[in-house]
This record gives C-alpha cells, structure tokens and sequence, in this order.
C-alpha cells in the first residue's frame, strides 16, 4: 500500500533540472573499488590531477581524457568515482543506459543537453561513457551513428562559455574503433585500464570480498589455480586475463556453493577459455 511516507521519498528523489546527478553516479559506484594493483590508484591520482587543472588553470577550460580498456576492466567505475570525488558543482553522466530506444535525434539533443547544461556550470564534469555504444558502433557493415559522431565530435573540441571550465572523461572499450572514426585525436590524454592478469591482484580481489571464511581458505584457492597453471606464463598454461566486473561477477556466483567454492570458480575460470 502506498502511504505518506512513499509520497514524501518521491519529492526526495526529484533532482533537480541541472546539478549533479547523484542518483546515477553512486548506483555505478556502490560497488566500489578494490585497490588490487598500483594501476588502480595511479589511474585515480591522474584523474585526481586533470580535476585540479580544469579547477586552477585558467588557460585550459576544456579538458578530456579517455580511459579505455577491454570489457568489464573498470572503465566506469574509475571515470564515476574521479568525477564524484572531484566535488565539482555540475557531475553528470552521459550513459548509452539511459538512451536505449532512443531516435538518432532523440540521443543527438539528449548530449546536446547535458553539455548546455554543464554550460551554465563555472565547473562541469562530464562521464561519456561507453562511447562506442553511444555511437551505436556495430562491427557489421562496420556502421555507425554519425550524426551522433559529429555531435559529440563538436561539443569534445568546443572552448566553454567565458569563465566556465569543463571536464570530459570518456570510456571505451575499443581503442582501435575511436581511432578509426577519427575520434582519438580529441583527447588530451589517454588512459588503459587494464584487466586483472597477475596472481596477486587476484588474490587481492578474492580478501577484499571475502569469499573465503579465512586466509588459509584464499591461500588454497591460489594454491588450487596456480596448480591448474594460472600465473605460470609458460605459453601452454591457461593465462589470466578477467575484467574485475567479470571476477567479481564469478565470485559472486562461486559463493553461491558454499561446500566448493574454490572448485567453481576454478571451473568457472577455465570455462572462460583462460
Ligand atoms: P564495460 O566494459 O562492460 O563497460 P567497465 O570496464 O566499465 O565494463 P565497470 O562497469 O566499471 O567496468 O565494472 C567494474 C566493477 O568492478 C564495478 O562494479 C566496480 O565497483 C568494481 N570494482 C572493484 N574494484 C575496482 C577497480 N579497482 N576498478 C574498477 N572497478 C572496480
Ligand atoms: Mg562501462
């Protein structure tokens, strides 16, 4: 039954026309983020930096960065957390998520908005991500939404209104596609988010979660993937290679058959054609 107190987090969950959009931010943070390699940290220092030079710098209002790396390494909660963390007035994310069934058009003025939008802001922070997605890249033909391409293509190389600084960070999944189309050139810098692929950060993962009740259960499930060859790096072993979205989606899954939780994922591992 509906009651008052429904009525009253409906108005919580108003957000206001333009300002930082929480709501969407945290929901692709709640996990939050395992620091299992120095990559992790380094990536959110440097993102940290670019934050502080759009904040100072008065001679680049325009910055873009893009992080890009293969599927499910991290992209979107490295880019959601720099932005979050950056404290700006205006944070937004521009996500393909949120434009599915949405017209050429319909997308083209949904970007159009969100950078007007940021416009009005002195300090903007913009996540695109998932560009390819966003431009409706299918590897068939290959095509692609170019009204969408010129679009982003514009608003990636136009200077903000005086006294207005902005922030783009991008995600990718496919470096060479962006390159293709022309659109790599537009970043600043470029930043690789790569997968988890040393025994170490994989551990790292397997305490963080607490999949095993102690540190002997973890160290036997270590001991259990590099017997199956996991780490040796000799050419014939299975070689690891996971997104931590996919790791952590595994160890969920493991967790789910508490008498053999290290054979799972270890099934699961090998499944992945590792
Ligand atoms: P896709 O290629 O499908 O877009 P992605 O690279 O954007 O995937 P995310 O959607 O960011 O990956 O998924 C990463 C998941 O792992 C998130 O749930 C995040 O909270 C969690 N996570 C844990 N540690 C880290 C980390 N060090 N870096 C990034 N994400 C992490
Ligand atoms: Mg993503």
């Amino acid at each position: 039954r509906i009651n008052r107190n429904d009525f009253m987090n409906a108005l919580d969950e108003v957000q206001p026309a333009f300002g930082v959009s929480e709501e969407e931010l945290q929901q692709v943070i709640q996990n939050g983020i395992i620091h299992f390699a120095p990559h992790v940290d380094e990536l959110l220092k440097t993102g940290q930096l670019f934050v502080e030079q759009v904040r100072v710098s008065t001679r680049t209002p325009l910055v873009s960065i893009l992080l890009h790396g293969p599927p499910g390494s991290g992209k979107t909660a490295l880019a959601a957390t720099i932005a979050s963390a950056s404290g700006y007035p205006f944070i937004k994310l521009l996500s393909p998520d949120t434009m599915v069934g949405y017209s050429e058009p319909q997308k083209v003025a949904a970007i159009n908005k969100v950078f007007a939008d940021s416009y009005k802001s002195p300090l903007s922070v913009i996540v695109v991500d998932n560009l390819e997605r966003l431009l409706d890249w299918t590897p068939i033909g290959p095509r692609f939404s170019n009204s969408v391409l010129q679009a982003l293509l514009v608003l990636f190389g136009r200077r903000p209104p005086k006294g207005r600084r902005l922030l783009i960070i991008a995600t990718s999944s496919s470096h060479s596609i962006l390159t293709d189309l022309g659109f790599s050139e537009n970043f600043d810098s470029e930043l690789r988010v790569p997968p988890i692929s040393n025994i170490h950060s994989f551990e790292h993962v397997l305490t963080e979660v607490e999949l095993f009740n102690s540190a002997a259960g973890t160290r036997n499930a270590i001991a259990m993937l590099q017997e199956a060859g996991f780490g040796r790096d000799d050419g014939q072993s299975p070689v690891l290679n996971i997104g931590v979205k996919k790791l952590l989606s595994l160890i969920e899954m493991a967790r789910q058959e508490p008498d053999a939780v290290a054979e799972r994922l270890l099934s699961a591992l090998l499944g992945l054609g590792m």
